[in-house]
């Protein structure tokens, strides 16, 4: 139970990520769970949207409840990259969830 760790806010990296930037841009994808995803084709750290069914959940699962190590791999757009490539899950991104409810949406 430490998928409220990240409070929209990645530490681990050396550069200030804008997350809620990045989950607001259309490349992030409209509908899903935000999470913070690698893509294997280039690397690069993203945020996105992606299906709880994509990620091997249930498709009603509370997203709160989520561990990124449970989660498979995901098709997406990666933009680099200029095609759909795999991404692997490595965190839940609880906090924007908590966001958008704050904000009403
Ligand atoms: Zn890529």
């Amino acid at each position: 139970m430490s998928s409220d760790a990240e409070h929209g806010r990645a530490d681990r990296s050396d550069d200030v990520r804008d997350l809620e930037g990045e989950l607001a841009s259309t490349s992030a994808g409209h509908v899903g769970i935000p999470v913070d995803a690698i893509c294997v084709g280039c690397g690069r750290i993203r945020v996105k949207r992606a299906d709880p069914e994509e990620m091997g959940q249930h498709p009603q699962v509370d997203p709160t409840t989520l561990d990124a190590t449970g989660l498979t791999s995901f098709t997406h757009v990666c933009h680099p990259c200029g095609s759909v490539t795999w991404w692997n899950p490595v965190a839940v991104l609880t906090g924007l969830l908590d966001a958008e409810r704050d904000r009403g949406e």
